[in-house]
């Protein structure tokens, strides 16, 4: 295909209903072909912007870039839609084409020195453009993009940077399949008389892990995190829990060829000197810089306290444990595999019901129903469902939102059911993003579920948790279609990782508000609504054991940032490991939730290097926004409601996160909430 037929092919050429691709009209094998033209369309336009001769200017060059490359944004979006939500063999051989193609294509501009030059030399005298505050950010973050992928270095530098990111790729590739050659190399055989304790789930899970390690007929504990958990949980069997703690917590540390102890020690070797490379105090500092942190210290202010916190309690609860082991008769010393074990004895004892009794509370229909309703009470929007509209399958759903005054605000795409050809999991993308620049583009955001298909004719049932993540992915969605923004790069949810998960995370809440609940939990034979006492009871179990699950996670995320926050890299790293605990003082009876050899988030790849904190960050973003509607005593708060979505919802990445924050709450958000919440205050 050439570059002057994209124009008409369905792929880019969006004929459907509503501004829709015609589903109906796109066929497997014709992505190949466009994603190559399209791909030679968009270097086209680079070319353009950098063959100018004219000075550069904001219309010639920053939105020249920024609207460059629609047909490749609308191939790979309906693309990687399909390759998540609806694959097949020939999807799959083409995501292996096309992932290291576009790799190098986006590589190849981000160190397209022509192109630099024009950014730079705007970024240089930005102070005299007279710019809006969103188009001064933008710049800047072009700028800093360029920057971080080394368009300042020399040559040298560059190859330097170049061969620096190559060995870390490596490493990281080298770091996960160590794990995984641990997980799979051991395991432990057990027979009919040493399964006491074990529920019939996990009894049959490691039925089947025996199996298939060709022990038919036998039980297998393995180090997947689904039997041990549940293991160590469960077990009656002291020195068994022991030998899987044993295990579990050496992953990746057993020596021989699937050793990281090396692999790490090079990997913070090589870190630091990027860092340094690019003129950054340490890699946590470059890995921070565009984030709501911004600082490790900024990190530290956050997790401290909650360690400190976290310390006492789980103190408190070891004591209540101890007395609980030393009541059933053990004389042994309490001991890291004692804590699930003994904590769910405690917990069954005081938290005893059954969440199978909520479900038929939690239709699928009337848990969409009012996460559109608490949509309509913050931001006054309306969904309208359109029949017989196709998607990439026939249980996409189809639905046009509306803003408040009746004006069109988004598309709404939504695929609930699990198949074969979806991948696991549940997510939010967009078709299509929402910006006023150029001719402008309207939201058309999906979620992707993967709830159990009921038979025809019955209502699908959720459970607590399927409800909560429906809540979550429309969070995200909501991020998405409120947008309002003029440049493409800041819509929705292009911000940065440790401010993502609040829209999502703060939507969860209003699914347990007891108005939402009133209204749409509603039992599927009585119609009577969910009784709370039952809800209240759920709830409770959920913060039940929130010390140790604090200290394992937050151990974790402190000797990440320590690994990553010093200028340069421990010869030892798994001393230093040792060390960090140690300062922290570290409970015996607890390990890490990653310890360092098996710390996939931080070495398997560069994901969350000097990032894991961010779940926590996220966390306490949720609890504190929604404590600011809980102090006005209304969930649905109209001046607290225009705030968020003005300043949350809408402003995608155009501001600095933390402004935002403070814009909508007053202030920056305190671990308070979160710590109550977590039940550790
Ligand atoms: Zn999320």
């Amino acid at each position: 295909m050439s570059v002057s037929d994209l124009a008409a092919h369905p792929l880019t050429n969006w004929q459907g209903p509503l501004g829709l691709p015609d589903f109906t009209k796109i066929g497997d094998g014709d992505f190949g072909s466009v994603f190559d033209a399209a791909l030679k369309a968009h270097e086209a336009e680079i070319e353009a912007i950098t063959a100018g001769t004219e000075q550069a200017s904001i219309e010639n060059t920053l939105q020249a870039l920024e609207l460059a490359g629609e047909a490749l944004d609308r191939v790979s979006s309906i693309f990687w839609c399909r390759a998540g939500a609806h694959t097949n063999d020939a999807i799959q051989a083409l995501e292996r084409e096309v992932a290291p193609k576009m790799s190098r294509h986006f590589s190849a501009i981000s160190m397209n020195e022509k192109l630099f030059a024009r950014i730079d030399d705007l970024y240089q005298k930005r102070d005299s453009l007279k710019l809006d505050a969103e188009t001064l950010r933008v710049l800047e973050r072009t700028w800093k993009g360029f920057v971080r992928s080394g368009a300042r270095l020399d040559t040298d530098g560059k190859k330097r940077l170049a061969a620096i990111n190559e060995q870390l790729s490596s490493l990281g590739t080298t770091f996960g399949q160590n794990v995984l050659a641990d997980e799979r190399e051991w395991a432990l055989f057990l027979d009919e008389g040493d399964l006491a304790g074990l529920p019939d789930f996990l009894k049959s899970a490691m039925a089947e892990a025996a199996e298939t390690r060709g022990q038919k007929g036998r039980y297998a504990v393995t180090l997947s995190r689904s039997i041990y958990e549940p293991f160590t949980t469960f077990s009656e069997r002291r020195d068994l829990r022991e030998a899987a703690w044993r295990a579990f917590t050496r992953r990746g540390q057993n020596g021989g060829a699937s050793d990281n102890t090396a692999v790490v020690r090079d990997m913070l070797r090589l870190r630091a000197e990027k860092a340094k490379l690019l003129g950054y105090d340490s890699f946590a500092a470059l890995k921070l810089d565009d984030t709501m942190a911004k600082t490790p210290k900024a990190v530290h202010d956050l997790l401290d306290p909650v360690w400190e916190k976290a310390l006492e309690k789980a103190a408190a609860d070891q004591k209540e444990l101890e007395r609980l082991a030393t009541a059933a008769g053990s004389n042994e010393q309490f001991a890291a595999w004692d804590w699930r074990f003994y904590q769910e004895k405690l917990r069954a004892e005081k938290f005893a019901f059954d969440e199978a009794e909520l479900k038929p509370y939690l239709q699928l229909d009337h848990v969409i129903a009012a996460c559109f309703d608490v949509a309509m009470r913050l931001f006054g929007l309306t969904f309208e469902e359109k029949k017989g509209i196709a998607g990439w399958h026939p249980d996409t759903r189809v639905f046009a939102v509306k803003n408040a005054d009746g004006s069109d605000r988004a598309l709404f795409l939504a695929d609930y059911f699990a198949r074969s050809s979806k991948r696991s999991g549940a997510w939010m993308s967009a078709l299509q993003s929402g910006y006023s620049l150029g001719k402008g583009s309207k939201p058309i955001i999906y979620n992707i579920m993967n709830f159990a298909k009921p038979p025809a004719g019955e209502a699908a049932l959720l459970s607590v948790d399927e409800a909560k993540t429906l809540f979550h992915e429309f969070g995200h969605a909501l991020h998405g279609m409120l947008t309002d923004v003029t440049w493409p790069s800041v819509s929705g949810t292009s911000v940065s990782r440790d401010f993502v998960e609040l829209p999502s995370q703060l939507y969860e809440h209003w699914l347990t508000v007891p108005a939402v609940l009133e209204k749409h939990a509603l039992h599927v034979k009585t119609g009577k609504p969910m009784p709370k006492d039952l809800l209240d009871k759920m709830l409770a179990a959920r913060t039940f054991g929130a010390g140790f699950a604090t200290i394992e996670f937050t151990a974790s995320a402190l000797v990440d940032m320590a690994y990553h926050a010093r200028p340069d890299a421990p010869a030892e790293p798994l001393a230093f490991e040792t060390e960090t605990l140690e300062k922290l003082a570290m409970p015996d009876t607890i390990a890490m939730r990653h310890r360092t050899p098996h710390f996939s988030h931080v070495f398997a790849g560069d994901g969350y290097s000097a990032g894991y904190y961010s779940y926590m960050w996220s966390e306490v973003l949720d609890a504190d926004a929604f404590s600011a509607f809980e102090e006005t005593g209304d969930p649905f708060n109209p001046a607290l409601a225009k705030k968020l979505r003005e300043n949350i919802y809408a402003a995608g990445g155009s501001k600095d996160p933390e402004e935002l924050y403070i814009a909508f709450r007053g202030k920056m958000p305190t671990a308070d909430a979160m710590m109550a919440k977590r039940g550790l205050v």
